[in-house]
């Protein structure tokens, strides 16, 4: 599932490859990808603009467009992607990136096209079609981006009440990014338990965490994804702390499945399914 780094990818194909192309056609027929837009509703909307600038909060992402034209918001879903074909028919991809064992693409999973008048053209790709397309989609509700949080922003909003520590790194409406891969990584890397109580950190504890954040998040944008991370591989059964070499234990924490590493993140309290 695409999380900050994968939006970013796509973020970033958008802001090198698709601005500044005039939109000649929109193919905004998938209903339940446009809702609440009716058929030709996007389309009437874009169709003579450009986009000029591709922009990110967590894993909301949107684009402005030409001539104070509305925000096209594009969500990438459980496993969206973005094609951009450039004029000379060359095509590159960004978002949830390809497992080894997928299926070759199908043409029906292309569930919105905006089709530029220079002959290349923009995708939302999503088998599952749980990705979304909106005009100026809302924003308001997310907290800072996990990028851009400051260690004092962070610290703040880390700590208040009394959840487990990885659900509050899960809530987007306290810092916008964080999924269920990452929230693991971070907190394996600050050695934190994902049970802990959020009043419970200590100052090095949230230090730890905001420095495992900065760092995981330049990780995976560099290596292409949190499934790069260096906790990923051992969140299995049998699987051993590539740290330190204990076991890794599981549990239900926040509501999802949960790794750490039994030795460095049992805390006072150890994890538990809650
Ligand atoms: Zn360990």
């Amino acid at each position: 599932m695409p999380e900050l780094p994968e939006v970013e990818t796509a973020r970033r194909l958008i802001a090198d490859e698709a601005l500044h192309r005039r939109i000649a056609d929109v193919d905004d027929s998938d209903t339940f990808v446009c809702r609440p837009h009716s058929p030709g509703e996007l389309r009437a909307a874009l169709t003579g603009r450009m986009l000029t600038a591709a922009r990110r909060r967590g894993k909301a992402m949107w684009c402005e467009t030409s001539d104070n034209g509305p925000d096209l918001g594009i969500h990438l879903g459980m496993g969206g992607r973005i094609v951009v074909t450039s004029p000379d028919g060359q095509v590159a991809w960004g978002g949830e990136p390809f497992r080894r064992d997928a299926q070759p693409p199908k043409a029906e999973w292309d569930r919105f096209t905006l089709s530029f008048a220079d002959g290349g053209s923009l995708v939302l790709f999503d088998k599952r079609r749980l990705g979304r397309v909106r005009l100026n989609p809302g924003i308001d509700a997310l907290g800072p981006d996990a990028a851009e949080v400051t260690p004092a922003e962070f610290r703040d909003l880390i700590t208040r009440g009394s959840v487990a520590v990885k659900a509050r790194l899960l809530d987007q409406s306290r810092i916008a990014g964080v999924g269920n891969l990452l929230a693991d990584e971070i907190l394996w890397q600050a050695r934190v338990s994902p049970a802990a109580r959020t009043n419970s950190l200590r100052r090095q504890d949230t230090d730890r965490l905001y420095r495992a954040l900065e760092s995981a998040l330049r990780s995976a944008i560099a290596r292409g994804g949190v499934h790069t991370g260096d906790v990923i591989a051992a969140r299995r059964p049998g699987g051993t702390c590539p740290r330190c070499g204990a076991e890794m234990r599981h549990g239900t924490v926040g509501g999802r499945s949960t790794w750490w590493c039994s030795r460095e993140q049992e805390g006072t309290r150890p994890p538990r399914s809650v």
